[in-house]
Order: structure tokens, then sequence, then C-alpha cells
């Protein structure tokens, strides 16, 4: 058997590892190159090693950095099958046409301010040709084994995100696991990751290999936040992810007000793609930790304004009230309509509940600037800017140390890590250096491995 990887070396985008036999060719995750320009142009390099030709590709999450290269090998003329977990389709089924149509606007904007060497530049795949792409996915279960040719496949859940799965793949004997990305044991939404099957060879994910993550309680610090913004009497306004993050607010926010820890205020859910996130939550509730009836409680206590005049309407609300709307790091989206409207009001609060990627108009507030640019203008920043830390939905180098301990794995172990930067690929192998007696590798961009 060949391993050779495709991506998520020493970043931790663009995932994708080839395994081959003598007659069987499987991609574990095709995800897109994202952050770093020298990076996002791999996106647009000649496919390596005719990966449009693969019998099939499994798929351990919905995350793009994980999927959304899927619809650029089916504008080549892939058409196997993609098999994954259903929840993860119900997510895909929003996230790859959302890329697609980012990608199409994005186009556009180099077109019209002269941007681009090209003439014309194209998308890297359009909305039309994701949703056609998703026609390929196919539902597996955990747990469940399916064969391509001579490898078989299982996936095994492991919190992160709804229907977020490891894969182990075995052929003559010889068992692989590839970690995908890696939950948390005491997450407020999602399971704890499941102890990973006896595996001989393991590839890791190390997005936290050199940071533990804040000891500080979540309840504690969003209560204290709310209860603070609720006092100045302004609008309490928080940038998020649609996936995920939406949804683990709106419990965290419900929860409070059901338990008198913060004043009931309208909560506004202004995203679209949120909203629809949010129904695909509450159809698998059974994959994480809320039951239906806290699905539900959640869904009739917060507003939706799916329509724009909805959205719109939102402005003429006075008196405290939350907004949650994307983008999560502020980077587009309906969030930048409401800090228009808000941001030089001193009464205003903006809360980050997520990771701010540096140069993004997040980690800029974050850090203090005076005035951001919104839309061309800029803004007086008054409001105050709050953060949110310890709802990461990656395990840190210590949880994933744990779950190691849980899992059935040899002594003699062989790994490689892989999705971390640099920084954190090194401290992670530092750490199971000296922890385990297994045999640690940081995975090569282009690396070919022959078991
Ligand atoms: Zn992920």
């Amino acid at each position: 058997m060949h391993l050779t990887f495709l991506g998520g070396c020493e970043t931790v985008t663009g995932s994708k590892f080839l395994l081959e036999t003598e007659t069987t060719r499987v991609l574990v995750d095709c995800g897109m190159f994202q952050g770093y320009k020298w990076l996002r142009r791999r996106n647009w390099q000649p496919l390596p090693l005719g990966i449009q030709h693969v019998d099939a590709i499994v798929l351990t999450h919905a995350h793009l950095d994980h999927s959304g290269f899927i619809p650029v090998l089916y504008k080549h003329g892939f058409r196997g099958p993609v098999y994954t977990h259903p929840a993860t389709i119900g997510l895909c089924s929003l996230l790859w046409p959302d890329s697609g149509k980012l990608q199409e606007e994005d186009a556009k904007y180099y077109h019209r301010h002269q941007l681009s060497r090209h003439q014309n530049p194209e998308p890297l795949y359009d909305q039309a040709m994701a949703e056609e792409a998703l026609q390929l996915l196919q539902p597996v279960d955990f747990k469940k084994t399916f064969h391509v040719g001579d490898i078989t496949f299982t996936l095994y859940p492991m919190g992160h995100i709804l229907g977020a799965a490891c894969v182990v793949a075995e052929h003559g004997g010889l068992r692989i696991g590839f970690s995908g990305d890696v939950g948390r044991p005491n997450d407020i939404l999602m399971m704890p990751p499941e102890p990973m099957p006896p595996v001989d060879v393991l590839l890791l994910e190390s997005t936290y290999g050199n940071q533990r993550h804040s000891p500080e309680e979540p309840w504690q610090q969003l209560t204290d936040i709310v209860n603070e913004a609720a006092a100045d009497g302004g609008a309490l306004l928080i940038p998020s992810f649609a996936v995920g993050r939406a949804q683990l607010l709106q419990h965290m926010l419900v929860t409070l007000m059901a338990q008198r820890k913060i004043p009931r205020m309208p909560i506004f859910l202004d995203s679209p793609m949120a909203i629809k996130a949010s129904g695909v939550y509450c159809n698998y509730h059974e994959f994480h930790r809320l039951s239906a009836a806290q699905c539900i409680a959640a869904e009739e206590q917060v507003i939706f304004t799916p329509s724009v005049e909805e959205s719109k309407s939102i402005a003429a609300q006075r008196g405290p009230h939350i907004i949650i709307a994307g983008s999560g790091m502020a980077t587009g989206g309906r969030i930048l309509h409401h800090f228009k409207h808000w941001l030089a009001d001193y009464r205003t609060t903006v809360l980050f509940a997520g990771h701010q990627a540096g140069g993004t108009r997040g980690a800029k507030m974050v850090q203090g600037v005076e005035r951001i640019k919104v839309h061309g203008d800029w803004i007086p920043l008054k409001a105050k800017i709050r953060r949110l830390n310890g709802l990461s939905g990656h395990a840190d180098y210590a949880e994933i140390g744990d779950w190691l301990k849980q899992s059935k794995l040899p002594a003699d172990l062989k790994v490689y890590l892989v999705h971390g930067e640099p920084d954190a690929l090194e401290a992670m192998s530092d750490y199971l250096s000296q922890t385990t007696s297994y045999d640690v590798h940081i995975a090569d961009y282009m690396g070919v491995l022959h078991f």
C-alpha cells in the first residue's frame, strides 16, 4: 500500500491523503487550501497524480479545509462516490454552494478592480458546479464497514462538528487511521471523540500542538459579558461561523435565560446559512449533546431572519438585544450591516467567540484599533470589544494525549503529524516523543510512504 500526502502538511488546510493498492485508489479528505496566497495558489495547480481518477473519496467531515476541493475534482470529471456520514452530507449541502458563491463574487471583484493577471478571472468552481457535485455524496453510518476495491473503511465519531469522523482503512492486515479533526472531551455541544480502534499507522491532527485551551469557564464568561452588555442598554453583536458555533451560542444564550442568569431579551440569528445549519443539527440531534426538546427550545426562542427585509428590520430594535450573524471573523456577511449601524455607539458590545486569523477585520478589532473600515467607510469604534474563550472544537495537545491513552494503540505505533502550522507540529512531536513510545514523524508535503 502507498500513502501520498497531498495537503494538510505544515498547514491546517488542504487535507488530502491518497491511498493506493495494486488495484484501488482512494482519497481520504479533499480539502481546499486556504489562508496565505502561496497556499491558495496550490488550488490552481494541475491536479497531482491524476487524483480526479480515484475510485472514491472518503470524507472525515464537512469543513471546507477537508471537503471544499471535491467540486474541483467534479469539475475535472470525477464521478465516483464520496463516502461520509449522513450529517456531513447535510452540512456539505450548505457549505459547498456557499463556497462556490463566494468564489464567484471574488472572481467578479478581481475582474472589476483589475486585480488579477488574468483578463477574466475564473472562480475555482461556481455555485451551480458545487450543487451538482453534491450528488456524489453517499451516506455511511459510524462503525459500519464498507469496501472500495480491496480496501475496507470504517468511520468512528470524533465530536468536533456534527458528523465528524476519523477513518480507519485496512488492507492486507495493515490498518491506517486518519484522525480528521479531533474534538474535545468536554465540548458543550458535541460528544467526546470515541477511542481509536487499534491501528498500525496514524495520521494525527496537530492544530493545537503547541497550545492549551484557556481554563476559563465559557458559561461564566458569557454570563458576565451579556449582563454587562444588557446593563449598557445597547446591542450585543456576535460575529459567528454558521456551522457549529452559531448553534452552540444559541444553546448557551437560551439556557442562561431559562436559568435566569441573564435577562430575557430578543436574540436574532441573522444568517441564512446558520439558520439552515441549525435545522441540520436538530435533524441529527442523536449525534450531539442536545436533546430534540433543547433544539426546539432554541428554535422557538431565537428569532430567525432569513430574508433581507427581515434582516433590515432588526435595525429598528431598541434596548438590549443580541444579534448573531456571519461571518465569524467579520470579513463579510450580514454582521457588517449591524457594525455600520452600531459600532459608533458606546452602548454597543461586540463579542468575538472564535479564533480571529491575522489580518482579518475581527483580529484588528480585538487588537483595539480606533477606526475600522466597513463597506468603504471608516467607522469610529466606540463599542466595547469582548472575547469568549474556550469554545474551540479542536482538542489541544494534552486532550489529544488523553484520547490516545484511551485508544487501544500499539506501543510501536507509527504517527505522522498533519494539519498543523510548523510550530504546532514541532511541539506535538516533542510532546508525543516525551509521553509515548510511538515512532513520531512530521508528514512532508508530497511525501510518499510505502507499507
Ligand atoms: Zn474541522
